[in-house]
């Protein structure tokens, strides 16, 4: 459904698109509150994950559901102009994705995607950070 006017989805698009982008920050801010320490955006690292906890070896990536095509999703509509071009925009996408996590979990890396619809319940999210860092099944490799 294309539920969108094309001004509001190019605005979208830039937000999804850029750094920094609002559903990122809320994630900050609660993995922030919780007292984890991160860097941003490590560029040595396949995908320069949104945020990286180096003294857990995990990283979070903040996707944008739209973008990134979080499955089942209502933000993940489909355009109904330039359908074509869209679709392999978004396959690009999700196959970058995949072989990003596949890369990081063969480096060792714990990785946890938050999806932009997930970050809107504050206590939700808090819940789910805490759970992911604190879990030492994740990350640090598999033959420990
Ligand atoms: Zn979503």
């Amino acid at each position: 459904m294309d539920i969108l006017a094309p001004q509001q989805r190019s605005r979208l698009m830039s937000r999804i698109r850029g750094k920094d982008t609002a559903p990122e920050m809320r994630v900050r801010q609660v993995a922030h509150g919780l007292g984890f320490r991160f860097r941003l955006h490590r560029r040595d690292l396949p995908g320069s994950p949104d945020l990286v906890f180096p003294s857990r070896q995990k990283v979070i990536f903040v996707h944008g559901c739209y973008w990134h095509r979080h499955p089942g999703c209502r933000y993940a509509y489909s355009p109904k102009s330039n359908a074509a071009f869209w679709c392999s925009k978004f396959e690009a996408n999700v196959t970058r994705d995949r072989r990003t996590t596949r890369e990081l979990e063969a480096l060792g890396w714990g990785v946890l995607v938050v999806w932009e619809c997930e970050t809107r319940d504050t206590d939700a999210l808090r819940k789910r950070l805490v759970e992911f860092l604190n879990n030492e099944e994740e990350g640090r490799g598999h033959d420990r």
